[in-house]
């Protein structure tokens, strides 16, 4: 059965509204609306490059051999898209449930700091963090603020001459105890952050919202499909395709930039009455 938009955001509404412990599962779809471009949909960085390439050590190592000509266009890119990136109306909205007591946690896919910018404050990340660097030295994880990093990698991105990695790593953030760092993001070929605690929220909740992810890259998808078999009623916002959803849950074919704001409005008209 075909279900309108304010139908089913009422009915989403109403399970949260009766929820005990939800727990919020986003992708790169809930930071469309940020600026920042999505894995799948056409036109974003991924058009051009191949992730797998893009995205390992033996990919970037190659690009730089050649000059580094690549690397400074994607890093040209990601300072485009990351640096004009705020959080959006969805992301707001996510904060404000927390402020009204209403969810446990974030987990996301997303490396873009967007929910913990919006004010979410137990936020799971299980790719990463581009704005956390991790030392190679002594481990430590230490978060950088947005302008000062793109800042650095505007300043590599528009140098002059070949590329090497020495000149990459001169201008990323060094470790207070000297040690070069990296960027606390997860490669292809690495081990995911944060499964085990995320599984257990999902475990924890009764309703999992999931925002803007096609459940393409695993383990991640594995999380709602974990709230699943622990009883969780899933609540799926997404303008294009349904992923999850299942037959006792809600499907809201939406941006979540627009749907969560209405959850919202509608989740207040309940309290008041
Ligand atoms: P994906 O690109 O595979 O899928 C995006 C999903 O979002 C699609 O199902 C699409 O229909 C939906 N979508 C598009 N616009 C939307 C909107 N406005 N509102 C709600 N949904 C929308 O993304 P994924 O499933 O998260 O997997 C890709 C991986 O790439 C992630 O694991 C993430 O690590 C990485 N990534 C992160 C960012 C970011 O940090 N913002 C951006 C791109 C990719």
């Amino acid at each position: 059965m075909k279900t309108n938009l304010p139908e089913a955001i009422n009915k989403a509404a109403e399970i949260l509204s009766r929820a005990k412990s939800v727990v919020i599962f986003t992708g790169a779809g809930m930071s469309a609306e940020s600026g920042i471009a999505t894995f799948r949909d056409p036109g974003g960085l991924w058009d051009r490059f191949d992730p797998e390439e893009v995205g390992t050590a033996e990919g970037i190592m190659s690009f730089l051999s050649e000059g580094g000509d690549k690397i400074r266009e994607i890093i040209r890119e990601v300072v485009e898209s990351f640096g004009a990136a705020r959080p959006n109306a969805g992301h707001l909205a996510l904060a404000e449930l927390e402020k009204m007591g209403l969810i446990r946690s974030v987990i996301t896919q997303n490396i873009d700091n967007l929910h913990r910018e919006a004010g979410n404050t137990k936020v799971f990340e299980v790719h990463g963090n581009l704005f956390r660097f991790r030392c190679l030295n002594c481990e430590k994880k230490f978060f950088v603020d947005r302008e000062d990093l793109l800042g650095r990698l505007r300043d590599i991105a528009q140098g002059a001459g070949p590329l090497s990695l020495e000149g990459i790593l001169e201008r990323i953030p060094r470790c207070a105890c000297g040690g070069v760092s990296r960027p606390d993001v997860v490669m292809f070929g690495e081990s995911v952050q944060e499964l085990d605690e995320s599984i257990f929220e999902a475990h924890q909740s009764d309703v999992m919202l999931v925002l803007g992810t096609s459940g393409a890259v695993y383990p991640a998808a594995m999380v709602p499909q974990q709230a699943r078999k622990a009883g969780a009623i899933l609540i799926e916002v997404n303008p294009t395709e349904k992923v999850f959803a299942a037959e006792n849950d809600v499907y809201i074919r939406e941006k979540a930039a627009i749907a969560m704001p209405l959850i919202v409005e509608e989740l207040k008209k309940k309290k008041r009455k």
